[in-house]
């Protein structure tokens, strides 16, 4: 039995009921979550898993083929298969992962319309946000200046930033006529049928399965903070949200 992936569809989920499928060593697989699991670039969520008027603590989420394996904290009264648990997530935590996440969806379609540049990787943690970029030359002060304003002057329109699903052939048609990287889109699984795509107002349409802001107004101001080569042709952006 897979897991149902609450989150796909509903970012803002902080609570839920969900029923035990699985126990394995030090961790429990539900047959439902809003635990985000690692993965995308994205950091794990963590919370609370309360069974029995035991709280327990979620410190770890991974994702096992179609499963979520939430990792805690405690070793004994352990929930068994079949019990009915209520789970909290960190939504603090959570929050300034979406906030990251959207800033740096922003930050790449910039970087793609101004400099043409694919992004190669990125990286979402409660402390920080980077995306790393193909760009020939190493960015100067001045440029990194006009990117911290650009991206700014993007998320102050205060675009909606919306969640949809599509059959795989029409999403590789939309995404490649909305100018997302190709590669990326070669690099989905053929078994992935409905391609979640992440838009945000007019600007920017992704195929992504990380979490969400609905609105680039909850991102805050962005700053750009680091810049380094991380190889020939590798630019390393680091931000964070004010
Ligand atoms: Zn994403």
């Amino acid at each position: 039995m897979q897991t149902t992936m609450l989150y796909m569809k509903d970012n803002y989920l902080k609570t839920f009921s969900a029923k035990v499928i699985a126990v394995g060593e030090g961790f429990v697989v539900l047959d439902q979550t809003a635990f985000y699991p690692l993965g995308g670039g994205q950091e794990s969520d963590s919370g609370t898993l309360t069974y029995n008027e035991n709280v327990l603590t979620v410190k770890s989420v991974r994702r096992d083929q179609g499963q979520v394996k939430h990792f805690l904290a405690e070793t004994e009264s352990l929930p068994k298969v079949g019990d009915m648990v209520e789970c909290s997530i960190d939504w603090e935590k959570r929050l300034i992962h979406m906030r990251y996440h959207s800033a740096i969806h922003v930050l790449s379609k910039y970087m793609h319309i101004e400099y043409n540049a694919d992004v190669l990787g990125n990286n979402i943690s409660t402390r920080s946000g980077r995306a790393d970029f193909d760009l020939e030359k190493a960015l100067t002060e001045e440029q990194l200046k006009d990117i911290e304003v650009g991206v700014n002057k993007i998320i102050t329109q205060n675009l909606p930033v919306a969640i949809n699903f599509m059959p795989r052939e029409e999403a590789i048609t939309f995404l490649k006529e909305h100018g997302y990287q190709t590669d990326y889109i070669d690099m989905i699984p053929s078994s992935v049928k409905i391609f979640r795509i992440i838009s945000v107002g007019e600007y920017d349409f992704a195929s992504c399965a990380g979490t969400h802001v609905a609105n680039t107004s909850e991102i805050g101001t962005v700053r750009i903070t680091k810049r380094r080569s991380i190889g020939k042709g590798k630019e390393r952006i680091t931000l964070a949200l004010d």
